[in-house]
């Protein structure tokens, strides 16, 4: 965004309703102001000061949107206006020049996929939304750090928010990933929307084996025209990672705290998005991330990683989509297993409760799926520890039943992974080598004992919060 400007007479300013309609072009019309205009609004709920925003064509005539110093945008109900002051002019531009990105020698070669998502995503006034717009000179115009960090290639594979991402996409990406591997990079980058990163990111782990350099998943949970943003920020240590870091390994790189002190690289089938909108969203599950990484340096958490070396790239794409993830819920009927067997589904991961369980409503219907040839796994919705399916004795009737205890793989990795072991065989005994045979890190010996928040940023928040908060 610009600074403040020379503020042009109010019959010179094209924009100065764009998209405000009835009662809210009407009192920025009396009140000699407009769209881009920096206002103080005084309402009978307080006052406000920010910069008045177009308005999507699609909304009400109700309100005025005002995007405050924060990034946050409002909207203000026009009754409750009872004067608005215009302070300055500072008409946003959104488009980011394009720049050519540098050659650096002696700086890591590093190519970045693009496949959409908020970090490829500016504000689109016509709508109001964010929108995926993703290009390779606009980033580099945008985070020009990224210079100093490596030598970027940059290729926008898919504009997609993440909840598009699916087989098609994931295979693209693997080959596309293999490919560019095998021309001999220092690393990669993927930029992906954060709502799926970590399925995408387990697929890949299946999908491209004994990569010799780091894969490095990357997303923002705030999008770039926001003062808060963790685009960029993620973006320069997904880079520095990637050209670096001797982890060669599918990894996801984002906030680790709240506050921007550093990243976290979590190992591709461990990660998982747990909050809906913090920028430290990606929690490593039942294990450890496995580095820091901040603008000086990656600092391993543990040394069983894969190091990178000379080896060739494996990629191995074969998918079966007919998966999916049951979610158990208490009350479960039969008819819901029964219907997914009779839709042609091959293979159903249960994310059961506890440490592996589901109502003996259903255990006909897991019968039936056995009979049927469908590959039934079980995995907990606790999402940290093992299904245990010997402890109690729901879980040796579960298991009498064909259903297969699936370690500690999170729900959606055993999903992928499920698509993939299909994509092979549908042999039983064949599927099941595959799914217990751990290829990056989804099923672990065991959870360690600081596994749980530790090490994430987490816990000195918590005896922050606590110390705070104690009565
Ligand atoms: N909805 C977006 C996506 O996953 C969210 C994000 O990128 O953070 O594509």
């Amino acid at each position: 965004m610009n600074r403040t400007e020379a503020r042009p007479p109010l019959d010179a300013r094209p924009d100065r309703f764009k998209g405000y309609r009835g009662a809210a072009r009407d009192l920025l019309d009396r009140m000699g102001v407009g769209v881009w205009s920096e206002v103080r609004i005084h309402t009978t709920r307080g006052d406000f000061e920010g910069l008045v925003l177009p308005r999507a064509e699609s909304a009400d005539d109700r309100h005025v949107v005002l995007k405050l110093a924060t990034g946050y945008n409002i909207g203000v109900a026009v009754e409750t206006v009872t004067a608005i002051e215009e302070t300055g002019y500072r008409q946003a531009h959104y488009k980011i020049p394009e720049q050519a990105f540098p050659e650096t020698p002696g700086l890591p070669r590093v190519t970045l996929f693009g496949t959409g998502g908020t970090i490829a995503s500016r504000l689109d006034y016509r709508t109001g939304a964010v929108i995926p717009a993703f290009s390779p000179g606009e980033l580099y115009g945008s985070v020009p750090e990224l210079a100093e960090v490596c030598n970027l290639r940059t290729e926008k594979l898919f504009g997609v928010f993440s909840e598009n991402m699916g087989p098609e996409q994931w295979i693209a990406l693997a080959e596309a990933v293999g490919e560019e591997i095998r021309k001999g990079v220092d690393g990669i980058v993927i930029g992906h929307g954060t709502d799926t990163m970590h399925h995408t990111a387990a697929i890949l782990s299946f999908m491209v084996q004994d990569s010799p350099v780091p894969i490095v998943m990357v997303g923002s949970q705030r999008s770039s025209d926001r003062p808060s943003s963790d685009a960029a920020l993620n973006l320069i240590h997904a880079c520095k990672t990637a050209g670096e870091s001797d982890i060669a390994e599918v990894m996801v790189c984002m906030f680790g705290p709240t506050s921007d002190q550093y990243g976290l690289l979590h190992r591709g089938t461990r990660v998982r998005k747990m909050h809906s909108s913090y920028r430290s969203t990606f929690r490593t599950v039942s294990d450890i991330p496995l580095a820091m990484v901040d603008r000086h340096a990656i600092t391993p958490l543990r040394p069983d990683y894969r190091r990178r070396g000379e080896r060739e790239v494996k990629v191995d794409t074969a998918f079966d989509d007919r998966v999916t993830i049951l979610y158990y819920y208490p009350n479960m009927k039969p008819d819901v297993i029964d219907a997914l067997v009779a839709a042609g589904y091959k293979g159903i991961v249960i994310a059961g409760t506890g440490l592996g369980h589901v109502n003996k409503q259903v255990y006909p219907a897991l019968e039936r799926a056995a009979a049927a040839g469908v590959h039934v796994y079980m995995t907990v919705q606790t999402l940290w520890g093992f299904v245990q399916m010997n402890v109690y004795e729901s879980g040796r009737d579960i298991q009498e039943r064909g259903v297969i205890p699936a370690a500690n793989m999170l729900p959606e990795v055993a999903y992928v992974k499920l698509g993939w072991a299909l994509g092979h065989s549908h042999d039983r005994e064949e599927v099941k080598r595959l799914m217990l045979t751990p290829v990056a890190g989804e099923i672990t010996e065991r959870e360690p004992f600081d596994g749980y928040l530790i090490l994430q940023g987490g816990l000195p928040e918590v005896e922050e919060f606590t110390r705070k908060y104690r009565i």
